[in-house]
């Protein structure tokens, strides 16, 4: 896809060419709009900005120049591939709304559905969708004009989006709205914008409306005389993009945890269990479960929506994930080495805590210590079974931990255990 949603290249447009009433009122226009921007098109009355924005939709062919929407240049289009565009590619709000007086709403809305051949049944439940989202619940079988004007247009807007087109034009929406209807339909193209990713071209000769731009430019006699970043709203809109995509990659990288997870714990014969646990373990590290509801689901009978494990293996699931803070550090700003180097610091401590759970024996400050090198050397491989058991029983003036054999056996077969499930 081209990274401009619309590519206007000199563009000029004579109305009456070659007769006493000729007019030139477009002389060699060059923008380009990108994806998901939001362009005011500014100008005083009779500037050309009508005639750029039916330009930009088709409705209307140069007189010389291109314009490309998508990558496509529709100037060199049929009739009938311009109409597939305007269905699939744009939509367009007018100042007059435009609907049709015959029809109720809901069938004005539906309308470019009809022409896609969508039959009823399907029309219908999308056009009262939009309805709903622009607050016209209820006034489906109204005829536009028993509706007020800021209705109206919202019903237009609706129905410009019903083939969920990534373009809207707008042409002075709000021209004919007072200021508490023109605040709504301002905030929905906002929302169209920021939410949806709609790329707006709208056209307005009110200054006031700049700050919901991302640029404006601004037309004199036909021309291109200045342009405006707006760049309060490029930083937001920066802030936003940046957010939603460190919460997409958190979320991804949380699914792959959760599968590397489930394949630890889980035996062959229990792979269809795989989905759901991946699934509440991504709850669980996203906040959604905290640590005893977590226990409860995994506890909880197969047959009651549980997933049948005994306490044992549930607190051994637990005790991965409270290791896992790769992401949580990842969020703070560290680099990747800073989070291994934590990561496995923190892994040892819980080895350690886990060797010795329920372990009668208090260890000294040195001793703690001495048994955490002993467990990073062996989850390194840096040393053996054998070595192990032997640092773990040497005495403390031998550089050991000073435990006794028993005791080394027992821890080496812990590590054993969980290191299995690694
Ligand atoms: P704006 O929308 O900025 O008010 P328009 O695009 O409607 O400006 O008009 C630009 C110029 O083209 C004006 O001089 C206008 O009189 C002229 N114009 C617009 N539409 C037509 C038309 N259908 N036939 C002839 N001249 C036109
Ligand atoms: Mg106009």
């Amino acid at each position: 896809m081209s990274d401009f949603a619309i590519e206007i290249k000199n563009l000029s447009l004579v109305y009456d060419l070659g007769t006493s009433a000729e007019t030139l009122a477009l002389k060699d226009i060059n923008l380009k709009i990108k994806n998901h921007e939001y362009v005011i098109l500014f100008g005083p009355s009779g500037c050309g900005k009508s005639t750029l924005l039916y330009t930009i939709a088709g409705l209307m062919k140069p007189t010389s120049g291109s314009v490309l929407i998508n990558g496509k240049d529709i100037t060199k289009m049929t009739a009938k591939e311009i109409a597939v565009m305007h269905r699939k590619d744009i939509g367009i709000v007018f100042q007059s709304y435009n609907l049709i007086p015959t029809l109720n709403i809901i069938n004005n809305v539906s309308l470019p559905l009809v022409w896609r051949g969508a039959p009823k049944s399907l029309r219908v439940p999308i056009a009262k969708r939009l309805l709903k989202k622009f607050g016209l619940e209820g006034q489906e079988n109204k005829l536009p004009q028993e509706m007020s004007g800021g209705q109206q247009q919202r019903a237009s807007i609706a129905r410009s989006l019903v083939n969920n087109p990534p373009i809207i034009i707008a042409d002075e929406p709000t021209g004919n709205l007072d200021s508490k209807a023109t605040k709504v339909v301002l905030d929905i193209l906002d929302d169209l914008n920021r939410i949806d990713k709609k790329t707006i071209v709208m056209v307005t000769h009110d200054s006031s409306m700049f700050s919901y731009a991302d640029r404006i430019v601004f037309l004199k006699d036909g021309q291109i005389v200045k342009e405006e970043v707006n760049s309060a709203k490029a930083s937001q809109k920066a802030e936003l993009e940046a957010s939603d995509n460190k919460d997409k990659s958190t979320h991804k990288k949380n699914e792959e945890f959760a599968n590397a997870i489930s394949d630890y714990f889980l035996s062959i014969s229990e792979l269809h269990l795989k989905d759901n646990l991946n699934k509440i373990i991504v709850d669980r590290l996203e906040g959604r479960l905290n640590k005893s509801s977590f226990a409860e689901i995994l506890q909880r009978p197969f047959r009651d929506g549980g997933l049948g494990m005994d306490k044992e293996r549930v607190n051994d699931i637990e005790r991965r994930i409270s290791t896992i803070t790769y992401e949580s550090e990842l969020l703070k700003g560290k680099t990747e080495e800073e989070i291994k180097e934590t990561k496995m610091s923190l892994e040892i401590g819980e080895l350690r805590k886990y060797l010795l759970e329920g372990f009668s024996k208090k260890l000294s400050f040195v001793q703690i210590k001495r048994l955490e090198e002993a467990i990073s050397s062996y989850i390194r491989g840096a040393i053996d079974d054998e070595q192990f058991k032997k640092l773990v029983s040497l005495s403390e003036a031998q550089g050991g931990v000073g435990l006794n054999f028993a005791d080394a056996f027992v821890f080496l077969s812990k590590l054993q255990l969980v290191l299995k499930l690694k």
